[in-house]
């Protein structure tokens, strides 16, 4: 019977099938084949209270969350990361930035988060930087990419790792920090959109998004 024509053919065809869905299953996981692409700044109206700044924001993020930033003088930037409730975000006097980020033009430098696991190594009161931002005509806002505090995309990615950057992060012109995609080293496995928790890179082939 273990000779016999038909069982060897099922037995063959059972391996081809088992081969193929093995080589094929990472493929299909991995590579979606479409390219990232980058979603537009959030738009927000800024609400000056005596010790508050209310901010309406045009559109949720996907992970609830948005960074308040300010460019300082000294050509840094503070970042802030808060919740957002009912479509909106407080900034309270003694809110105290995350991290200072350097940026020069449009590139970024180096960050250094301001808060250790119990304290802050550096206090610095949000409300009165966008203040100040805003009283020196240097820019101040809300942005989805939560970079620094993330830093998913560019952990994640094959050709980043590679020194090929198919995405690196800029300062948009806004003053906002955001990813900026570029396709040559790109091959689309997918990774970037699929992890960026704020929904700032998205998949350009679907419509739902
Ligand atoms: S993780 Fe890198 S290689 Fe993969 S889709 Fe994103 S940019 Fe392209
Ligand atoms: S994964 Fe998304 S939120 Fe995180 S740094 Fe990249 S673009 Fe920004």
């Amino acid at each position: 019977m273990l000779r016999s024509p038909a069982f060897l053919a099922t037995l063959t065809f059972l391996a081809v099938a088992l081969g193929a869905r093995v080589a094929q299953a990472p493929w299909t996981e991995q590579f979606p084949g479409s390219y990232p692409r980058v979603h537009a700044p959030a738009d927000a109206r800024f609400e000056f209270l005596p010790d508050e700044i209310r901010i309406h924001l045009d559109e949720e993020t996907k992970s609830g969350r948005i960074i308040v930033f300010a460019h300082a003088a000294d050509g840094s930037l503070l970042g802030l990361l808060k919740p957002i409730v009912d479509g909106a975000v407080t900034v309270r006097r003694g809110d105290l930035a995350d991290y200072r980020l350097a940026v020069r033009g449009r590139e970024v430098g180096e960050h250094r988060l301001l808060k250790a696991m119990d304290r802050y190594v550096e206090r610095e009161d949000m409300l009165e930087r966008i203040l100040d931002a805003r009283a020196k005509g240097l820019r101040f806002g809300v942005q989805r990419c939560l970079y620094p505090i993330c830093n998913r995309c560019l952990d994640g990615c094959k050709s980043v790792m590679r020194g090929d950057f198919p995405i690196s992060m800029r300062v948009g012109e806004r003053g906002n920090v955001e990813p900026v995609f570029a396709k040559g080293s790109c091959p689309r496995c997918g990774k970037c959109f699929v992890w960026c928790p704020s929904g700032v890179i998205r998949d350009s082939g679907s419509l739902t998004n």
